[in-house]
């Protein structure tokens, strides 16, 4: 039987908790529950996870929490740095960002305390969370535990403010947008948490976006690695870099509804037959396995085309040499060859967001490259499927691409991994695309 990891708090404790266990089958964990935005909206959101936070307690669980700020103040704050200069300092975007949660772990916390529970904000720099100093998208470098594990074992909430961090020169950071879901999965690595719970506004992982299709399923259980692609190309339910910490770490992620009624919902057990929502586990906890989990969508990126350059070698280091060089992300890449073969075109994706610079960099290297043309476009759509059932199954690429042309939508450009394949469309047929699939695969519910 699995030992609740903070047995460390109360020397003994381990044995009396296996002696519960066996009387009532009552358990004690130590739990990280994080709050997205819309889940502490207003005074009543913030209430009612409170009273999640409250049914945990109760049960004897300690709670460490991290939330997120108020639905769109981050935006607020963000639009605010943007209209005070277009070309901000870096430090100060941060500094600016990072306000949003402090007010809501401050109001989390008197809130928890107007409800006779011990509860204590704290902010990134108090933990402290420390991270390297790339401002805007810091890494979390170390959790200090000491002073959270002797409150939690006091019977202290712990109500943390997500997306901060503390940079070597003392100067607050933030994780990149929807980093509090990595603060929370560090967060419970750092603690040895039995679990970290992620509240948000849907009732877990679906087999694509709930608001494009409203046949979206949801998923049981889902492995790290699906997830991880799931993320990285377009489900924005959990920010990448939090499931890809929780892969390393081992930290089981249950994503779940902040909108169910806290009284409905069982108390955390460490057997996981609490579980409502979409436990994201290890490939071998999945029994059964289908060839495609899920199917994403990411609008996030442009293409671009270089035409007429010449079909020699070096061709493609003369081009992608200066995007390196000028610290852009390339990801798709195809290039077709001329009826005479001298010469090729080369289309490729960038982050939309790097398109102006992305053509600013090529047209400074016109001459090195020698194109006749260059098209930038940020129209376009990556659509992919997700499966590890595709490790060992065939032709799911080419039902893909059958489906699709039946729709009339043409591929601009192909990617794949061993466990996803993801085609570039025109943008207008997003949602097309996306039902089209779920459908072919089998995902929508009955
Ligand atoms: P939070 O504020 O709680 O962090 P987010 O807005 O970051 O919440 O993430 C939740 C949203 O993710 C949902 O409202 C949903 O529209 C979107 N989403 C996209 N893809 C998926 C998916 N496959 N499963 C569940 N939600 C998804
Ligand atoms: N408040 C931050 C954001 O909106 C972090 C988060 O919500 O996860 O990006
Ligand atoms: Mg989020």
């Amino acid at each position: 039987m699995r030992q609740p990891a903070w047995g460390f708090l109360f020397p003994g404790m381990v044995d009396i908790l296996r002696g519960a266990r066996q009387r009532d089958s009552k358990f004690m964990a130590l739990l990280v529950m994080k709050f997205g935005g819309t889940s502490v909206a207003d005074i009543e959101r913030i209430g009612n996870a409170a009273r999640h936070i409250k049914r945990e307690v109760d049960a004897g669980n300690a709670c460490a929490i991290v939330v997120s700020a108020m639905a769109d103040e981050t935006n607020r704050l963000v639009e605010l740095t943007r209209k005070a200069s277009a070309l901000h300092d870096a430090r100060e975007y941060d500094a600016v960002v990072s306000a949003g949660e402090q007010v809501t772990a401050g109001i989390l916390a008197i809130v928890l305390q107007s409800m006779s529970i011990q509860a204590r904000s704290w902010q990134g720099w108090q933990v402290p969370i420390t991270t390297n100093d790339a401002h805007g998208a810091a890494r979390i470098k170390e959790i200090a535990t000491e002073e959270l594990k002797s409150r939690l074992g006091r019977g202290e909430v712990a109500v943390v403010c997500g997306f901060q961090g503390l940079a070597p020169d003392n100067r607050i950071t933030t994780l990149g947008r929807g980093g509090s879901d990595t603060s929370a999965v560090a967060l419970a690595a750092a603690l040895g948490a039995d679990r970290c719970d992620i509240y948000t506004d849907v009732d877990g992982v679906y087999t694509t976006d709930p608001r494009i299709v409203a046949k979206a399923r949801r998923l049981e259980r889902v492995s790290y690695e699906e997830m991880l692609e799931m993320a990285s190309l377009g489900a924005k339910v959990l920010q990448t870099r939090s499931v890809e910490l929780a892969m390393v770490k081992g930290v089981r992620l249950l994503v779940r509804s902040s909108f169910q009624a806290p009284q409905d919902c069982a108390a955390m057990r460490l057997d996981g037959n609490d579980s409502p929502g979409t436990l994201v586990c290890d490939e071998d906890e999945i029994v059964e396995q289908q060839v495609v989990s899920g199917i994403t969508y990411a609008r996030d990126e442009a293409k671009v085309a270089i035409l007429n350059v010449a079909d020699k070698p070096g061709v493609a280091a003369a081009i992608f040499g200066p995007l390196a060089d000028a610290g852009i992300n390339v990801d798709m890449i195809v290039q077709s060859v001329s009826d005479d073969g001298a010469l090729t075109n080369m289309t490729f994706t960038v982050e939309a967001t790097q398109l102006d610079r992305t053509l600013e960099t090529l047209k400074s290297s016109r001459t090195e490259i020698g194109y006749a043309d260059l098209h930038g476009s940020s129209d376009v759509v990556k659509v992919s499927v997700i499966g590890i059932g595709m490790r060992s199954h065939a032709g799911v690429a080419s039902s893909m691409f059958r489906a699709l042309a039946e729709k009339g939508i043409n591929i601009q450009a192909i990617s794949t991994s061993e466990i996803k394949i993801s085609v570039l469309i025109d943008a207008a047929y997003t949602e097309l695309a996306v039902r089209t699939l779920h459908t072919l695969y089998g995902l929508d519910a009955a």
